[in-house]
């Protein structure tokens, strides 16, 4: 399933959808036609577990195509959110997880040639979320080294703590797009909260794919564009650290519980690490794309105070 979180008007609330064919369904709506308590936010969901998606399937499955009258919007008459617009948490944040990443970042960067021996974890906070075409802020006071990293974002369904690798993926409710966007100037003392954790510096969408939709997520293209040409092209397949690795890492130490974030890296092609080095301006448009799940795109616009 893919799953949105959306609204209607600029005055109206956030509300869970489902997309079926080019309509999103609004999921409690549906809900309430079938007789069945479905949650209208995406946490609901995730916090409703496995016996939530279950009552949202057999709801689908109900109804089939006789969509009951009110329950669903044509997909292009709604304004997509980020999926969880308002974390509970700061995002797990993956640095240096794709071999050829590790290069570029090594020659244009103050990081280690060698490949992680462990992965590397920073966190992004909850007020870097933007939806899916909001502007990604640019203020020419505090960067001029603004800079795209496309990437996949694992979205954690049940209470994860010591798990295995073998059991990991099972811990997982979905999967999304992420734009780690990051001011190369701002990092301090290696520390990169600052760099990567400014407001508008975490896009997120269009919408979260199930993870029964993705059984396998290193296997994925991914890719970036600025101003329609293509600066970013992987696969997931060339994680160094893959998904099920960072779950049993980060939960050994770190409680992972549902609704929690993992930003799981990205590929060469960043805009530090290119010859001449290029960086993102006020007017340019990022497009980030993973297959399977969707693309978002993002102007980026001038801040700067007057
Ligand atoms: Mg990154």
């Amino acid at each position: 399933m893919k799953l949105v979180t959306y609204r209607l008007g600029v005055e109206a609330g956030a509300r869970l959808g489902v997309i079926v064919d080019d309509l999103c369904v609004d999921v409690a709506d549906l809900g309430l036609a079938c007789g069945e308590d479905l949650p209208d936010t995406m946490l609901g969901l995730i916090d409703a577990g496995r016996p939530g998606l279950s009552a949202l399937r057999a709801c689908l499955d109900e109804v089939g195509a006789d969509i009951p009258v009110g329950c669903a919007t044509a997909l292009s008459n709604v304004t997509l959110l980020a999926p969880i617009p308002r974390p509970r948490k700061n995002i797990f944040g993956i640095g240096l997880n794709y071999l050829d990443h590790v290069a570029e970042s090594a020659q244009a960067l103050d990081t280690a040639a060698d490949l992680p021996k462990q992965p590397v974890i920073f966190s992004k906070p909850p007020t870097a979320v933007i939806g899916p075409g909001q502007p990604i802020p640019h203020d020419a006071e505090i960067t001029q080294q603004l800079d795209w990293e496309v990437e996949l974002a694992a979205i954690i369904g049940t209470t994860a703590r010591r798990v295995s690798r073998t059991e990991a993926l099972g811990y997982v409710f979905g999967y999304s797009v992420m734009i780690d966007v990051s001011a190369r100037d701002n990092r301090r003392a290696g520390q990169w909260i600052v760099s990567k954790g400014m407001d508008g510096f975490a896009p997120f969408g269009p919408c979260i794919v199930t993870a029964d939709d993705i059984p396998n997520p290193q296997d994925l293209d991914l890719w970036l564009t600025v101003n329609g040409v293509e600066k970013q092209r992987s696969n997931t397949a060339k994680m160094l650290f893959k998904v099920d690795e960072l779950i049993a890492d980060i939960s050994r130490v770190i409680t992972l519980e549902p609704g929690d974030i993992i930003a799981t890296g990205t590929p060469e092609g960043v805009g530090a690490g290119r010859k001449p080095q290029e960086w993102l301006w006020p007017g340019d448009v990022v497009v980030a794309t993973v297959e399977g799940i969707g693309s978002i795109r993002h102007p980026v616009v001038n801040v700067t105070p007057a």
